[in-house]
């Protein structure tokens, strides 16, 4: 059998893996030479400019490291594959790899905070035209790309309404205008999940939520086209955000379990997501699993499950929120997402904590608005979790809301 044949769950434990198993080892080894030594000077020149496989030095390339880019490059059926320290090394480098000044990017309001730090305070400042479109206005988007594109920027689902869109549909319009297309794939996972199959050029993954699935390793992940990739690549190894041979240590071992967790993250968030709609001080949940989410359909039709990530709103706002989230007993309350524990957090607190309240009300984040990262516990913990904290609220907080 090759990769190819098998599925994604047996991909997470074998793929990628068999050519760094030296000395026998079952488990990939953590490499932690920084440098790589050859007798032969022929052989050393061939390896050093790229004629013959090889390592020579630990910003380039290293095994440890490598193992990890092949199990996710298998995952996504991609050609090539580059990694990163963060998901936001991964983000920055391939923005500045693409575009140069005069160049002209289209994405969405509702990119993650750092992506679109990137788009509001430092593209513009490279003369780099940033336009960003209402997340989920295919027609909008599809307009602003005719002008004259040369990247097409998407996150779907997006952080924190899980705002879904149209991979299909934008991969075609982006090609259309000549523009590289991009999507941060980190919500869904390759898993639920594979914008290559869809027509997108590149995929990006922030490593340190579902692919380590464990909250103790950060790093960032890039799959495409050889050509493509490689000069991200080229771009990463002289500006020196790589991936550390530890991190990529734990991102592999997190990974043999990608398949597994995911599954259940999904059945846990639409189990959840179901409960809170039934929930009176609830008034609003935002999840693509439920058939009332505007953009149900599409997610349906481009994803094989809709996620772990979902986020409801409270009424009495921040007043509700302050007593609700301590109450709970089986939630982490930190800024990070796509762990096996659950993970709670008000989005003013996280992801739009640079807004203003206004500036949060203008892209429809009301003040109470909680993210819900669903881990891998029983979910009938979480639901009486959740319903016990409902409970011991004061009435007077919501009453009049
Ligand atoms: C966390 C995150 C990032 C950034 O990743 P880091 O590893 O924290 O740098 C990018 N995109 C999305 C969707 C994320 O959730």
């Amino acid at each position: 059998m090759t990769n190819k044949d098998i599925r994604q769950g047996t991909k997470s434990i074998w793929a990628g893996e068999s050519d760094y198993l030296a000395f026998g080892a079952t488990q990939v080894p953590v490499v932690h030479s920084v440098s790589f030594g050859y007798e032969d000077m022929d052989e050393w020149y061939e390896v050093a400019i790229g004629n013959k496989e090889g390592h020579i030095y630990g910003r380039n390339t290293n095994p440890t490291v490598e193992a990890f880019e092949q199990k996710v490059r298998i995952l996504e059926g991609a050609e090539h594959a580059t990694s990163f320290s963060t998901g936001m090394a991964a983000i920055s480098n391939t923005l500045s790899t693409f575009l140069f000044p005069g160049d002209r990017i289209v994405s969405i309001k509702d990119s993650y905070g750092g992506t679109n730090k990137i788009f509001t305070e430092f593209l513009p400042k490279q003369n780099v035209d940033v336009s960003l479109c209402d997340t989920g206005d295919h027609e909008a988007i599809e307009a602003e790309v005719a002008k004259g594109c040369d990247v097409l920027y998407l996150e779907t689902p997006t952080n924190p309404t899980v705002k879904i869109t149209d991979i299909e549909r934008m991969a075609k319009a982006g090609k259309e205008a000549g523009a590289i297309v991009i999507v941060d794939n980190t919500f869904a996972t390759p898993i639920n999940q594979n914008p290559l199959e869809l027509g997108v050029d590149l995929v990006i993954h922030s490593a340190t939520k579902f692919l380590g699935g464990h909250a103790d390793a950060l790093g960032g992940v890039l799959v495409g086209p050889k050509e493509l990739v490689e000069k991200v690549y080229h771009f990463r190894e002289i500006n020196g955000a790589t991936l550390d041979p530890m991190a990529a240590y734990l991102l592999l071992r997190g990974m043999k379990t990608l398949k597994l967790r995911v599954e259940r993250q999904n059945e846990n968030a639409q189990k959840v997501a179901e409960f809170l709609e039934t929930v009176d001080v609830v008034d609003a949940v935002y999840y693509p699993g439920l058939p009332t989410h505007p953009n149900h359909d599409i997610a349906a039709k481009q994803m094989k499950g809709f996620g772990g990530m979902l986020s409801f709103n409270v009424k009495g706002g921040v007043d509700t929120l302050r007593h609700l989230l301590p109450k709970l007993q089986y939630a982490n309350r930190a800024a990070n997402l796509g762990a096996v524990e659950t993970i709670v957090g008000p989005t003013r607190t996280t992801s739009h904590v640079e807004c203003t309240p206004e500036e949060r009300a203008a892209m429809g984040i009301p003040e109470g608005l909680i993210r819900y990262s669903t881990g891998i516990e029983d979910v009938e913990d979480l639901i009486e979790d959740l319903d016990q904290a409902f409970k011991a609220l004061p009435k007077e907080l919501f009453q009049n809301a």
